[in-house]
């Protein structure tokens, strides 16, 4: 009897704690510092199987420069991810192990600075050979998010030609995924650390790129963002993080406001960034 009151009072004692823990970090993170806690605890690491983690080596280059810590860190969350979404090959085309792998990564290096990882409103990935017609407008697509069915469709094609080509500002598989990301944190009812750190800063470029006609102007003139990112709030975003990923120096050296807002975002200080 002793003992079970006694593990009992343990259990209370961890969800308080817990409670309290998430409730000081919810505070935290919204008035005074838009930063997690921590990012990363796990019990047990999981490893890919050896033929998707020598894909991960190979051909993942955001992986091979972190560091020792970090690898293991971002082959767990790769491991959880590919098992926790579904991977759909359309028009004859035959999913295997570098399309598994190289999404998934993908998706893992957009919130590698959050602590969740998981995109709620993304459960599933269709990939196509080549450009498809969407369903949404009947015109031939490379990529699109569709958050109804919580699916990012991708032609193959085009999402290896991101990576072959990797300072173009062009990278379709990083411009997807984020349009999910977008739509998922700025859910009304997603409350989540990651999103409350990304809505911040997210607010703070709208208000530099709409208020401050100037600065605008001159982002619009430098070309530095192709012009498909001034269509809409989305678009901005997602071509802006694709430019972010693939060229951070140019960006920081053009436009370093900008570039320190969407570091912050992300909470992204690893190699390179
Ligand atoms: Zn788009």
């Amino acid at each position: 009897m002793l003992v079970l009151t006694a593990l009992l009072s343990l259990i209370v004692l961890v969800i308080v704690f817990y409670q309290l823990f998430a409730f000081s970090e919810f505070l935290w993170v919204k008035f005074i510092s838009p930063k997690p806690f921590y990012r990363h605890l796990y019990f047990r690491k999981q490893k890919l199987p050896r033929d998707q983690a020598y894909i991960l080596n190979t051909q993942f280059s955001f992986y091979q420069n972190l560091k020792p810590k970090q690898k293991l860190y971002f082959e767990h969350r790769v491991s959880k991810f590919i098992k926790q979404h579904n991977f759909k090959g359309r028009s004859g085309f035959y999913i295997n192990d570098q399309q598994i792998v190289l999404i998934a990564s993908t998706a893992i290096m957009l919130t590698f600075g959050y602590r969740n990882y998981m995109i709620k409103s993304l459960e599933r990935f269709i990939i196509y050979p080549d450009v498809f017609k969407s369903k949404t407008n009947k015109a031939y697509h490379k990529g699109e998010f569709n958050p109804a069915y919580k699916a990012v469709v991708f032609s193959w094609k085009d999402f290896l030609e991101g990576y072959n080509i990797d300072n173009d500002n062009f990278n379709l598989g990083i411009h997807e995924i984020v349009h999910a990301i977008h739509f998922d944190f700025l859910k009304p009812d997603n409350d989540s650390i990651s999103a409350i750190i990304f809505e911040h800063h997210y607010k703070k470029i709208k208000k530099l790129i709409q208020t401050n006609t100037t600065y605008r102007q001159n982002l619009v003139a430098s070309k530095y963002l192709r012009n498909y990112a001034f269509t809409n709030n989305f678009e901005f975003i997602a071509v802006l993080i694709e430019s972010f990923f693939e060229t951070p120096q140019e960006l920081k050296n053009q436009f370093p406001e900008v570039y320190s807002h969407v570091k912050k975002m992300l909470n992204f200080d690893f190699n390179g960034y």
